[in-house]
This record gives structure tokens, C-alpha cells and sequence, in this order.
């Protein structure tokens, strides 16, 4: 079996610690390059000991020392800062990059991994929804392979297998709908942070829990295939399943529909992304249809949660406009979640902040990094 070089952008979160189980369990021969985080030195601590990587990037000063006070015995490079993030993800002996960073602070490392032409398992959705036509322009100019782990966009890839996109007339991309799918809407305002971190289906880091709850995760994975498949938004559709049991679905020209179905675990999709285009043997619970007993649809509500809505549009308008809406969602997110401001109040501060930013069509790196500021600047004083 061939050794191969995997390197973790975030190895501390939800998709970062999946990861690495995934690598445990798995037969094939793995090399860790790096493992990277931005505070949680104890547990990278743990997973250095367990895992034995090259090197480490931390991205705070302060938690560098106090990682190299938990480990003195670590002689691999602890790097710091976006410099050192980027230095791992560039490494040249890095065969996958898994980059599973969490927002904006994903795309320059991110696009660190790309430029060095490396096969990148992208979870840090954020990174397409602010800076999709760079990074994938990046991707061709440098013979990179970006490979979905987003469990939609996995299906996705799943169901293209041997087919051509110019057979393919559009995707459907199931949402489970979140905690408050059922939720009338004068009780939205109330729901306080503990019953939005609680997801039906799917434990998950804490920002995409709430973007969960709200639909913006939905939005965003619309951009994301957008930009992974290069797809028209027009032809993405976005379809409640409460079950989460059916992943995504493709329908082609002749009205023929494949879906990719499985218990809902995100061991799977990040394991295909690092053994695409094969499945590998995995340890996971079975689908049993009979006891599942029933699928059931329905059409996501854009008056209760207009984040769907903001998305579809901010993506037909194009240009720094899905740069705004995800910088000021990450800021609104945020705000919630330290309790500040109810949570309808985070459509209401992305539609603000859209309305105060100016329009730019074409949007080059140093663009978009201006954009992310500047919406984070203006989010952050709206009043809520
Ligand atoms: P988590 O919050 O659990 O983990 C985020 C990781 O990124 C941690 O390792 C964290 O380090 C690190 N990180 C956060 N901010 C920074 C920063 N500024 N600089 C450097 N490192 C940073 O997130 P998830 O694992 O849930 O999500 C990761 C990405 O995957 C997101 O884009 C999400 O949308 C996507 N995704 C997640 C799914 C899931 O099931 N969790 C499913 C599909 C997509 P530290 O631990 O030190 O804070
Ligand atoms: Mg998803």
C-alpha cells in the first residue's frame, strides 16, 4: 500500500478530530505532516502525542508558548500565525491538504494549499462562499484538486461519478431544516443559544450549528456547488428532508434522478475525499430503509428564515456580494452566540450591511480581503 502525506488545517475542531479518526481506522499507510489550530493547545497536545506529526501551526502567539510549555519534548517546527498556517499548508510534501478551518480565516491558508498544486478536501465552506471565483482559478492555474467533504456536495460528487455535467439538468440539495424547522415564526425571536447549538441530526463545530439553524448553511453550500461544480445557481435547488437520510440528489436531461443515501455521518464523506474515486472499507453504522420506514420533503420557508433567500441572492448578484453576506454572518453569528442579540436579528444585520457596502464587480484577493474587513467593520456596529 502507498504511504501517503496528509496535512490538517484545523485539526482540532469537528472535521479536524473526524479526520484523524478516520485516518485511525483506516488500512491505508499515513503520513501527518502538520496539525494545525488556533487556541486549543491541549487538545493539538493530545493529538501530537497520539499522532506523531512533522510539525505544528498555531495561530495565537500566546497559545504557541503555552503549547511548547504542555509539550517541551516536541522537537518537530511549532510554527505561528497566518505565515505558519500557510507554510504548513504549502509544504511540498503535503499529498492531501484537509482544510477544515472554520469562516474567512480559511481562504488564505487555504489557497496556500492550492497554489502548491495539492489535492485539497475542502470543508471550510466559507472559503468558496468568499472568494469562489479566486480559489477556483487558483485551483486551474496550479493543477490543484479541490474535493468536497460537505456531505451535499459529496453526495453530489457521488451521483457525477461516470456521468457528464452537460447531461445534468440540476442538483437538489437536502437540508434537514435545523432545530426550528417546525418553529412558528413570533417564537424565533425567543429561542435562546442552547436550543439553536442543539441540531437534530449532526453534532458539528459551533458557528455552523447556528448557520444550521438559521438556513445559511444551505445558502452557503448553494455557493459551494456553484463554484465546486461549476454549476448556474438557477439550477440548484434546495429541498427539506428531516431525516438527513438522502444526502443531495442530481436529476439529469431525461428526468432520471440519482441520490446518494447513508446514515447521517460525516466520517463517510471525509473518508471519500481522502480515497476518491474509491470507497474504501469503513466501520460505520448501516442503513436499515425499513426501520427508517419513512423519507419525507418539503419546501424550505424563506419567510422564516430569509438567510436562504439572502444567499440565492447575493450569489445572482455575483461580485463581493456572498463576500459581504459571509462576513457579516460570521460577525451576526457571533453576536448570538454571546448572547447579545436575538436570533432573528442575524438576517436582519447581513441585509443591513449589504445595503451600506458598495458593489464591486470583479473581485480580485486583495479585493475580497478588503470587503471581509470592511462588512466585518460595519456588522459589528449595527445596532440589533
Ligand atoms: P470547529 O469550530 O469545530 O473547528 C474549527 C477548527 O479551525 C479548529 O481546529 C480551530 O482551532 C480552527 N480555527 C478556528 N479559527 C481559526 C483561526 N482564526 N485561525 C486558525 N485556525 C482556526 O469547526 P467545524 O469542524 O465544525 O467546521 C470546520 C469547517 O467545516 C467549517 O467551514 C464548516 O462549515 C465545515 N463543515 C463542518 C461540518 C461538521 O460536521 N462539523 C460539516 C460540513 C462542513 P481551535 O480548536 O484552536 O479553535
Ligand atoms: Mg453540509
Amino acid at each position: 500500500m502507498t504511504r501517503r502525506t496528509l496535512t490538517i488545517l484545523g485539526s482540532t475542531g469537528s472535521i479536524g478530530t473526524q479526520t484523524l479518526d478516520v485516518i485511525q481506522r483506516s488500512a491505508d499507510d499515513w503520513t501527518i505532516k502538520w496539525l494545525t489550530c488556533n487556541t486549543r493547545v491541549e487538545e493539538l497536545a493530545d493529538q501530537v502525542r497520539q499522532f506523531r506529526p512533522h510539525g505544528v501551526a498555531i495561530r495565537e502567539e500566546w497559545a504557541r508558548s503555552r503549547f511548547l510549555e504542555l509539550l517541551p519534548e516536541f522537537t518537530g517546527p511549532v510554527l505561528c500565525g497566518e505565515e505558519g498556517l500557510c507554510e504548513a499548508a504549502a509544504d511540498t510534501d503535503n499529498d492531501i491538504v484537509m482544510s477544515a478551518m472554520v469562516g474567512f480565516s480559511g481562504v488564505v491558508p487555504t489557497l496556500a494549499a492550492i497554489r502548491s498544486g495539492h489535492v485539497v478536501g475542502l470543508a471550510n465552506k466559507e472559503t468558496l462562499v468568499s472568494a469562489g471565483g479566486v480559489i477556483m482559478a487558483a485551483a486551474r492555474d496550479h493543477g490543484a484538486t479541490l474535493l468536497a467533504v460537505d456531505s451535499e456536495h459529496s453526495a453530489i460528487l457521488q451521483c457525477l461519478c461516470g456521468e457528464q455535467l452537460a447531461d445534468v439538468e440540476r442538483f437538489v440539495i437536502t437540508a434537514s431544516g435545523g432545530p426550528f424547522r417546525a418553529l412558528p415564526q413570533d417564537e424565533l425571536q425567543h429561542v435562546t443559544v442552547d436550543r439553536a447549538l442543539r441540531h437534530p441530526n449532526w453534532s458539528m463545530g459551533r458557528k455552523i450549528t447556528i448557520d444550521s439553524a438559521t438556513l445559511m448553511n444551505k445558502g452557503f453550500e448553494v455557493m459551494e456547488a456553484r463554484w465546486l461544480f461549476d454549476i448556474d445557481v438557477d439550477r440548484i435547488d434546495v429541498v427539506i428532508h428531516p431525516q438527513s437520510i438522502i444526502h443531495s440528489m442530481v436529476e439529469f436531461v431525461d428526468g432520471s434522478v440519482k441520490a446518494q443515501m447513508g446514515l447521517p455521518s460525516m466520517l463517510v464523506p471525509i473518508q471519500y475525499a481522502l480515497t476518491y474515486p474509491r470507497h474504501a472499507p469503513l466501520d460505520t453504522p448501516r442503513m436499515n430503509l425499513a426501520e427508517i420506514g419513512t423519507l419525507t420533503f418539503e419546501s424550505p420557508d424563506l419567510e422564516r428564515f430569509p438567510c436562504l433567500r439572502i444567499a440565492y441572492e447575493a450569489l445572482r448578484a455575483e461580485g463581493n456580494s456572498p463576500c459581504i453576506v459571509n462576513a457579516a454572518n460570521e460577525i451576526a453569528v457571533s453576536r448570538f452566540l454571546d448572547g447579545h442579540i436575538p436570533f432573528t436579528s442575524i438576517p436582519a444585520i447581513i441585509e443591513k450591511t449589504l445595503s451600506r457596502m458598495n458593489h464591486v464587480d470583479e473581485t480580485s484577493l486583495s479585493d475580497i480581503l478588503a470587503t471581509d474587513a470592511e462588512a466585518r467593520r460595519i456588522a459589528a456596529d449595527i445596532d440589533a
